[in-house]
């Protein structure tokens, strides 16, 4: 009688945040529908629970990892760093423990770059490791090109304006004034991430949850620079559905779109960590109200600086906001932007909400706040022309206007059309036989060998 094979355990690493939790389950539902065994190992904060939703995965905690006080207090970055150096030795004694416990080996860990501590682990008991890359292929790229670089001897030479917008060679449109990570606090915390993470590095395969008909010359790029399997297989939300909100979305926004004409709805979100201004708020509430289109808009975890912001409104706004508007804390995203009254997306340009928006053919108004958003905003405006850019200082007639160009104008109409052929062949790349499938496949097969 043929001996059954034993089922193989992959441990998954997110770092603690929402738009990285979230890719890093559906991979987990991705792999466990393949067949394989699913531990997911977290910090103290930003967890998911178990639930129906994860049947069979296993969820451990890193002891050692830092609270989330700690993640306000120095910011992403610092943070980061700070992180990995705490948690190397309880992320071994992790998984010394999940070695003694489970009757199976673990076949490989697959982790978040930010959380490159997990390289010590691996090497110490001699596991495969991957890494998972929860941004887009272009960012990844654009940060080996940083580590490429004398990183401090071309920032200081970047205020040429010749070096600015050079092209950086085989990555067309990315520009060197791109490299720069901006807004997320001075430069050398970053070059010591980098230096971090290239020197630790010891992954033998890169999963990126992107597909190769949206970044086919920066996934090119990547494979012959990296030198080791790059496995493009997303948009992963559509391969495998795995409900990780680390906020309860209130569903009854989807009654209030019920009642809304089709594409006439504008839906704004600047996801779990982008911080609007009281002043940007309020032009913001101005500019929707008068371009008289219905609006869904997600004040966020915080994404709104200050907490009682409609209350601040003057009474006029206050009306107009309340009869056009409807306002919710967290809405359930994927829902809302496949939902027939949705013409328009406005988004901060995370890259989960890129793709699920490129995924249902919603157009974007693109107000990128920092890091990696600005190069997916171009990504959104410049590459695949299914969205306009909001520059500057945000004023009530420009926000009007963007409306206005995305929800009635023709302009709007042809950017509709041209995300509609993007759904599709993203939609055909999840399917059987598209890129994204069979690189899923190819990735299974990799995992399975020994
Ligand atoms: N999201 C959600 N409800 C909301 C706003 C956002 O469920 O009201 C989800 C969204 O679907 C996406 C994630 O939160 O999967 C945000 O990730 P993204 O990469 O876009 O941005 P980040 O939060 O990392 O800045």
């Amino acid at each position: 009688m043929e001996k059954k094979q034993e089922k193989k355990r992959i441990v998954l690493v997110p770092v603690p945040a929402q738009g990285h939790v979230t890719p890093f389950m559906q991979l987990g539902k991705a792999l466990s529908l393949k067949g394989f065994l699913i531990t997911v190992a977290q910090g103290q904060f930003n967890r998911i629970s178990p639930s129906p939703d994860f049947p069979g995965f296993q969820f451990v905690t890193i002891p050692e990892s830092l609270p989330e006080s700690e993640l306000k207090r120095l910011g992403p970055i610092e943070f980061a760093l700070k992180h990995n150096k705490t948690n190397e030795a309880s992320f071994k004694d992790c998984i010394a423990q999940l070695l003694l416990q489970q009757g199976n080996d673990i076949a490989c860990i697959i982790y978040d770059e930010s959380m490159y501590s997990c390289e010590a682990a691996a090497r110490e008991f001699k596991i495969p490791c991957v890494i998972f890359t929860t941004t887009s292929a272009t960012n990844h790229a654009s940060r080996c090109v940083l580590s490429k670089l004398n990183a401090e001897r071309f920032f200081s030479d970047i205020e040429d304006p010749e070096v600015q917008d050079k092209v950086v060679e085989n990555l067309y449109p990315l520009r060197y004034k791109h490299l720069r990570p901006s807004g997320l606090g001075p430069l050398e915390p970053h070059l010591e991430m980098r230096r971090e993470i290239v020197n630790k590095r010891t992954a033998s395969a890169f999963i990126i949850n992107t597909s190769n008909c949206l970044e086919s010359l920066s996934l090119s790029w990547l494979q012959q620079e990296l030198k080791i399997p790059v496995y493009p297989l997303g948009p992963l939300h559509i391969t495998a559905s795995a409900p990780s909100s680390l906020l309860k979305q209130d569903r009854s926004c989807i009654e209030w779109l019920n009642k809304q004409k089709p594409r006439s709805v504008i839906y704004i979100s600047m996801g779990s960590m982008a911080h609007m201004e009281t002043k940007e708020v309020v032009e913001t509430a101005w500019g929707l109200s008068d371009s008289n289109q219905p609006f869904l808009w997600v004040t966020g975890s915080g994404s709104i600086t200050c907490p009682d912001w409609i209350e601040t409104f003057p009474e006029e706004l206050r009306k107009t906001v309340s009869e056009r508007g409807y306002i919710v804390k967290w809405a359930p995203q994927i829902e809302v932007l496949a939902h027939p009254a949705v013409g328009g997306f406005w988004s901060h340009c995370g890259w989960n909400s890129t793709l699920e928006s490129i995924a249902e053919g919603v157009p974007m108004i693109c107000r990128p706040f920092h890091g990696e958003q600005l190069l997916n905003a171009m990504y959104i405006e410049s590459v695949w022309s299914v969205g306009i850019q909001l520059e500057g200082e945000v004023e009530r007639v420009t926000v009007e206007r963007a409306v206005k160009r995305l929800i009635v104008d023709e302009e709007g109409a042809c950017m509709r059309d041209r995300a509609r052929l993007l759904k599709d062949k993203v939609k055909a790349s999840v399917r059987n036989g598209g890129s994204s499938y069979n690189a899923l496949d190819e990735l299974v097969k990799y995992l399975e060998t020994d």
